[in-house]
């Protein structure tokens, strides 16, 4: 018989889990700086029995402009700093293309897809937490049951839920998830 699915919380990188490059890539380890918040996030995910799943567009791998030692540096910086708090991602997809459509690069859903279909996941019951509208898309896309826009601005956003920095996401999480 199958394994019965189960929800998770997908997060998006740059902004969300590290502080936002802006329009450019986090190219460097010195460069990746931890939001706070974050580890609470995954937290709070995980007092309600949900796995944390990080998805990132990195094109700047495509345009050999972040080296992959860097970026694997960066993922074990992370993966190590979530250890220390007792936590743990259940799994991180990076997709490096540079063409926009790519069944993998965000807003398409492919990296949802495949996390759900390697891990047993209910993407209907599960959640999308970005800082860009394209990321609310992605979860849209993939048919996740809320989304949530990490903005403190006001431009109008199809997601589900909107705060504005990473520790009332956690919050939110723990209020609604
Ligand atoms: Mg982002």
């Amino acid at each position: 018989m199958a394994p019965a699915l189960r929800p998770c919380v997908f997060f998006d990188r740059d902004g969300v889990v590290n502080r936002s490059p802006g329009p450019g890539y986090v190219n460097h380890l010195a460069d990746f700086h931890l939001l706070p918040g974050f580890a609470d996030c995954v937290r709070a995910a995980a007092e309600k029995g949900l796995p944390a799943v990080v998805v990132t567009n990195q094109r700047g791998l495509a345009r050999g402009l972040t080296p992959p030692e860097q970026l694997d540096a960066m993922h074990r910086h992370l993966r190590a700093e979530l250890a220390r708090e007792g936590l743990a991602l259940l799994d991180l997809f990076v997709c490096p293309a540079d063409d926009d459509a790519h069944p993998d690069r965000k807003p398409n859903p492919g990296m949802l897809r495949t996390a759900a279909k390697k891990h047993h996941l209910d993407l209907a019951k599960s959640w999308m937490v970005g800082d860009r509208e394209s990321d609310v898309q992605t979860g849209r896309n993939a048919g996740v049951a809320a989304t949530v826009l990490v903005d403190p601005g006001a431009e109008p956003t199809a997601a589900t839920w909107r705060v504005p920095d990473m520790p009332a996401c956690a919050a939110l999480l723990r209020e609604k998830l």
